[in-house]
């Protein structure tokens, strides 16, 4: 008989709600992260998942953990999220340069990452809010730093039943990601610029999820907030498959046998894709470290060399925006399990984080943490990283990427542990092509992103994804912009309410 994973908050021993549930709600009602009472172990041996394509994988891995969703409505989840609008069937291809492998997460239709996961959403929580009745819209309240806003937009754009509201730091993004967000099609969909940096968009926007007064005004309207931040355990479960994939590819390509360890380095922002990382090791495979790789807002490297997390620092704009964030929300899962699954103790540290912008984890947490290794790469180190891995093996990568590249490079140098190591690509470098040209040929003056889209295309030798070719000729069709605490007023004009 299949068991039932219930899901319980971080911040609340006696809550415990399904699958469904969890995805329906994103946040728990007193702030906390909602996280599976139990890591369900891989469902086959290693061999038997080589044989597996991304799709079949991914239904294997998420039924383990959306027990309460049909058999139908998983796989039509998968198909539905999985198809065209990735640019090739392989969804998240290996590819070998120098001494590791990048896996390419960014095939799909914003070209980043965060596709991987928001493709599948909506329609799992659409299918969540029909196995519930819910009649009430869906409004997806959403804080971004470039990335999963664009990500959202396309996957919630013409989705019924919902609406779709992304708040960006207004000069905290690339060109071209303002681009893909202003320019976005639908009619449930509305993007606002903010005058701040992307933890006052994600503060005010944590505070909207609380405001008891503005819930009861979203009632009468027939609204409900959710939310496809990567706090939503239903972003985290999509991400657990690609790490299963990478393992099943080596094997199957003859890399590894079966049972070798291998690591995983992710540049991380928020936590959410190294965190699915930890939950497929501890389903079971064999991951050796998950080196946790930061750009120069490197409060985890601290956290993990230290055990202080302390986001009392200066916030640095980078050439990699979507990890230029100092309060990582997806690390409290982390601590909820290092502390023995104790909400009372993750609520008694996150209080501190909220009061005094820093906590200190007690000597007992540590050993839930040395499967992760911190590393922390500069600007500089950066740009020299994307050179060097082009000249010596014609292969681009983009600043997030590289990030990890370089971490890893410095990992493997300092510890000389040659195991396997998949670096995961979190983004095309067509996304940030100027910095990615800069870093290629330095003394580059020109500033146009779609001249310098075109020079990547000739240096490069391939193609400009559909996702950024014809950007700059689409009409714009959202120029709002508000203070930070004009948010409220935002939502509430767009709901009418
Ligand atoms: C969001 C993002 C990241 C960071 O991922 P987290 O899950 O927030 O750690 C890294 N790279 C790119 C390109 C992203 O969009």
């Amino acid at each position: 008989m299949k068991r039932d994973i219930l899901y319980k908050s971080t911040r609340n021993a006696a809550l415990s709600v399904t699958a469904s549930e969890a995805v329906l709600s994103g946040l728990s009602a007193e702030g906390g992260l909602f996280v599976p009472e139990e890591v369900p172990p891989l469902p086959m041996s290693l061999s038997e998942l080589a044989g597996l394509s991304y799709k079949e994988t991914a239904y294997e891995i998420m039924k383990l953990f959306l027990t309460d969703f049909s058999k139908e409505e998983l796989l039509s989840c998968i198909e539905g999220a999985y198809d065209e609008k990735f640019d090739t069937p392989v969804i998240a291809p290996l590819r070998k340069a120098g001494n590791s492998w990048f896996m390419e997460l960014f095939h799909g239709p914003t070209i980043a990452f965060k596709d991987m996961a928001l493709s599948f959403l909506p329609r799992l929580m659409t299918t969540a809010a029909k196995k519930h009745g819910v009649e009430d819209t869906i409004v997806i309240l959403t804080a971004t730093s470039g990335d999963t806003g664009k990500a959202a937009l396309a996957g919630f754009a013409g989705v019924n039943g919902t609406k779709i509201i992304v708040f960006y730091p207004k000069d905290g993004v690339s060109r071209v990601q303002k681009l893909q967000m202003v320019t976005q099609e639908g009619e449930n969909t509305s993007v606002i610029g903010v005058d701040g940096n992307f933890d006052d968009c994600q503060s005010a926007v944590k505070r909207m999820f609380h405001d008891e007064d503005l819930k009861k005004r979203l009632k009468s309207g027939h609204f409900r907030f959710s939310s496809a931040n990567s706090i939503n355990i239903g972003r985290l479960i999509p991400q657990i498959v690609y790490y299963v994939y990478a393992y099943s590819r080596l094997l199957k390509n003859g890399d590894i046998k079966e049972g070798e360890e291998i690591n995983f380095t992710v540049p991380t922002g928020n936590f959410g894709n190294i965190l699915a990382g930890y939950y497929a090791k501890r389903m079971g495979l064999p991951v050796k470290k998950l080196i946790c790789a930061s750009n120069e807002n490197k409060v985890l490297f601290d956290f993990f060399k230290s055990g202080t997390y302390d986001k009392n620092r200066e916030f640095i704009l980078t050439s990699s925006p979507s990890m230029d964030i100092l309060i990582s929300s997806n690390l409290e899962r982390l601590i909820y399990h290092a502390a023995g699954d104790d909400a009372q103790k993750t609520l008694e540290l996150m209080n501190l984080l909220a009061k005094d912008g820093k906590y200190e984890i007690p000597e007992s947490m540590k050993e839930e943490l040395k499967d992760f290794v911190g590393v922390a790469t500069s600007q500089a180190e950066t740009e020299e990283m994307i050179g060097t891995l082009f000249k010596e093996t014609g292969y681009v990568i983009d600043p997030h990427t590289a990030v990890a590249a370089h971490g890893y490079r410095e990992y493997r140098k300092n510890t000389g542990d040659e195991t396997p190591t998949v670096i995961v690509s979190t983004a095309s470098p067509f996304k940030f092509a100027g910095s990615v040209v800069r870093a290629m040929q330095p003394g580059t003056e020109e500033k146009d992103d779609f001249k310098l889209i075109n020079k990547l295309c000739e240096l490069s030798g391939t193609g400009i994804p559909a996702a950024v070719k014809d950007l700059n000729t689409l009409p714009v069709l959202h120029s709002k912009t508000t203070a930070p605490d004009g948010m409220v007023s935002a939502v509430e004009e767009i709901l009418g309410l």
